[in-house]
């Protein structure tokens, strides 16, 4: 009986299980290719992205900083403070239909090509496997020998280089949330004076050294949500990884010479898939649309000299020769509620950036000064989520009353560096205006330096004569 192929998969269970149920971990063979050469591309793109922006500044600050400690956000020199839950809702909301939108098009897109996981591990932790270890065969062999100096020391630098790496992408990953000063604070004195922020950093050490070093396609197949509900997003019109069994079948050796199909039965595409799926038996679940399998059998279609493309991007009505939709229903309803959930979030950003004014009335309601005007004591509480530095000066909205009414506040002009703040504010005026105005005026709120109103606010007005 002739010995079977490794790489011909069991149909009845995952390619990184055994026949007990153990874990089978993957040596994905390298390609090359146009996919291949596009991805590594893309893949530098985005790592040197996710490493330098944090220690860009604009406006002086950092160019992305999420500050969960102080609910700010901080994107292009732009801040929102005191993030509203409702806004968070929106624009996660508005993510995810985002997300269902591309998936319905281009299916697992966002798997193969800017996944951090997909990013980070092929791009340098196959690098050091390859680098330290050696080809897969000689990965695979390794892994099989027993314990010997030469697989002690390999299996050392290897994980050394990977806990260097995973430090380096963790430290970014704390610049995010503390911004570049904080980071390189943090990087350059002791743990002790920064027990929380050092633990935080050692957790995400951790964390993506495990993933990325060990766990790896374990996470895209058993761990990942998005994995899992990808499926819901596809359909027959979706972009996806695909074989194209009619021209591919019957496969060589499975039927008599000159009657088989374009697929040489070489377990090429099998041997570079890193989640360890054979294309072949159509559109699984473990495929995170990564292209490899697209190079390997166009390498080899090339030798052969067929035309490339037996596995290609495609949709399943292509595949059947049906017409290939690029837009259906069901990616225009996810597109529309995205459209809907960010309208919602922007409308409610511009509400909520705007000043709010919140007059507190003191527990002396009015005193009478000597002059005989009368002085309403008020604590103004100022909030805002926009962009911090606003010089706000206060004025009556009503011009024919501004002789009569003194606006007095300690700071002129009151500069609103934080989400909120309060501030001690005393309104001035004489007897006739309560009869003129019959105790309400409106107090407008508007920067200095661009005249622009930024809220307005009825107040009620006291006085011996209001009793
Ligand atoms: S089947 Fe192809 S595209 Fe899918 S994960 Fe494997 S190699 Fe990548
Ligand atoms: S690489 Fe191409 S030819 Fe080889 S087994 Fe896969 S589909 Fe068939």
């Amino acid at each position: 009986m002739s010995k079977k192929n490794i790489f011909d998969l069991d149909p009845e269970r995952l390619g990184t299980t055994d026949e007990f149920g153990h874990r089978v971990y993957m040596y994905p063979e390298d390609v090359k290719g146009v996919w291949k050469d596009r991805r590594k591309f893309f893949y530098w793109f985005l790592i040197l992205i996710y490493l330098v922006l944090p220690w860009f500044n604009i406006n002086n600050k950092p160019a992305i900083q999420i500050d969960i400690f102080h609910r700010e956000f901080t994107f292009l020199g732009w801040t929102l403070h005191g993030i509203e839950p409702i806004l968070f809702f929106f624009l996660v909301a508005s993510g995810l239909f985002f997300i269902a939108f591309i998936t319905s098009l281009l299916g697992r897109v966002w798997c193969g090509w800017a996944c951090p996981q997909t990013v980070f591990i092929q791009t340098i932790f196959w690098k050091i496997d390859e680098l330290i270890e050696g080809k897969p065969k000689a990965r695979r062999e390794l892994e099989a020998a027993p314990w010997s100096f030469n697989k002690a020391w390999r299996r050392m630098a290897k994980w050394a280089l990977f806990i260097i790496v995973s430090s380096h992408i963790a430290h970014t990953f704390i610049g995010y949330i503390v911004g570049p000063r904080n980071l390189l604070m943090i990087t350059v004195h002791h743990p002790a004076e920064n027990w929380g922020l050092f633990l935080a950093t050692l957790i995400l050490t951790a964390i993506f050294l495990l993933d990325f070093g060990w766990f790896r396609e374990q996470f895209c197949i058993i761990a990942c949500p998005y994995g899992r509900i990808q499926s819901v997003f596809l359909d027959e019109n979706s972009l996806v990884v695909a074989y194209d069994q009619k021209r591919g079948e019957p496969r060589f050796g499975t039927v008599e010479k000159g009657s088989e199909g374009d697929c040489i039965n070489c377990y090429h595409c099998v041997k570079v898939c890193p989640t360890g799926i054979d294309i072949r038996r159509g559109t699984q679940l473990e495929c995170i649309h990564c292209t490899q399998c697209i190079d390997a059998c166009d390498s080899i279609m090339e030798k052969l000299h067929k035309p490339k493309g037996l596995i290609r991007y495609a949709s399943e009505n292509e595949l059947e020769g049906n017409k290939h939709k690029v837009l259906t229903p069901r990616s225009v309803i996810y597109a529309s509620i995205g459209v809907l959930f960010i309208s919602a979030f922007a409308f409610f950003l511009n509400k909520s950036t705007s000043i709010n004014m919140v007059f507190i009335r003191s527990r002396t309601p009015f005193t009478l000064s000597s002059e005989g005007k009368i002085l309403n004591n008020f604590q103004l509480k100022l909030s805002h989520q926009g962009d911090s530095g606003p010089q706000v000066e206060f004025r009556v909205k009503q011009e024919n009353l501004r002789n009569d009414i003194e606006l007095i506040t300690p700071s002129h002009p009151t500069v609103l560096k934080e989400a909120e703040h309060k501030v001690v504010f005393f309104i001035r005026f004489t007897p006739e205006v309560l009869k003129k105005t019959n105790g309400k005026i409106t107090i407008e709120a508007f920067d200095n330096t661009t005249g622009e109103v930024l809220s307005e606010k009825e107040v009620s007005l006291v006085g011996p004569l209001s009793e």
